[in-house]
């Protein structure tokens, strides 16, 4: 039987490069996101690899919406094997002018979200005696910038939800680990940089250079494709013994 995959917000940017990679290995996706067209990329992915696959647009803002996401699945592909915790926004403020509605939402989706899903997988995972759940925080779980109080703060979080997951899910074979990127070039990105642009009040071509890769060692933004081979390696049967760990993949940012 092939294994299978949520996850979420996997019909834009990241998630849809680890959902192709999943895809590539023969794993049935369960697609996810607010993308209009997140029914059709889901069937294209499905065709070229021949895998089994469906789409939800749950609103991340909802834990029922986020525990009717889990069922969806497990009806679907009559397991859910790998629950990848990757939706996320972003907003760049100073503090004193950051809407609270877009701090509120940042903690929900980022980080609140993670909370949900995992606990909703857990007894599916705990009856098949295997879990992977992989969280995308990103560099901004280990490091800070200014401006992105509630990314930063909800990034954190992720991390140490890892952590405490990693230990409760030992006993079940349930891994839980963060993949930490630096800057991808998604949607997510592209919007960053024209809000940074404001807050720096700079062009956008000296918010890539100054602002975002500056902190990198390695001067380009990280590959989709790395971040979905980090996936595809943490999901293996091998991996058991591989929990409660941050893999960072952020060009040598937060090696300094
Ligand atoms: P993206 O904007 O391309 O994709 C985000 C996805 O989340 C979309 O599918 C979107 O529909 C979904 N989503 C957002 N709000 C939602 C909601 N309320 N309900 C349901 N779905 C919702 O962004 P991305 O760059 O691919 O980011 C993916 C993850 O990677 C995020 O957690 C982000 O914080 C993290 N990350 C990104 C970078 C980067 O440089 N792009 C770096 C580090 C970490």
């Amino acid at each position: 039987m092939n294994k299978s995959v949520l996850i979420t917000g996997s019909t834009s940017g990241i998630g849809l490069g680890i959902a192709k990679r999943f895809a590539k290995a023969g794993y049935n996706i369960m697609f996810h996101g607010l993308e209009k067209d997140g029914a059709h990329i889901a069937k294209q992915v499905g065709e070229k690899y021949d895998v089994k696959v469906a789409f939800s647009s749950a609103n991340l803002l909802k834990s029922e919406a986020i525990e009717d996401l889990i069922k969806q699945t497990i009806t679907s592909f009559g397991a859910l094997h790998v629950l990848i915790n990757n939706a996320g926004i972003q907003y760049v403020s100073p503090i004193e002018a950051f809407p609270n509605n877009k701090y509120e939402n940042i903690i929900a989706i980022n980080m609140n979200a993670v909370f949900y899903a995992s606990k909703a997988a857990w007894n599916q995972m705990k009856k098949q005696n295997f879990g992977r759940i992989i969280n995308v925080s990103s560099v901004h779980g280990l490091r800070a910038s200014e401006f992105k109080s509630a990314y930063v703060t909800a990034k954190h979080g992720v991390i140490g939800m890892t952590k405490v997951l990693a230990l409760e899910g030992a006993a079940f074979n349930i891994t839980c680990n963060a993949i930490c990127p630096g800057y991808v070039k998604t949607p997510l990105v592209e919007g960053q940089i024209k809000d940074q642009a404001k807050a720096h009040n700079m062009t956008e071509d000296e918010v890539i250079e100054k602002v975002m890769l500056k902190k990198q060692a390695v001067k380009q933004f990280v590959p989709l494709d790395a971040i979905a081979d980090m996936a595809v390696l943490l999901a293996k049967d091998s991996a058991t013994t591989i929990t409660g760990s941050s893999f960072v993949l952020d060009g040598g940012w937060s090696a300094q």
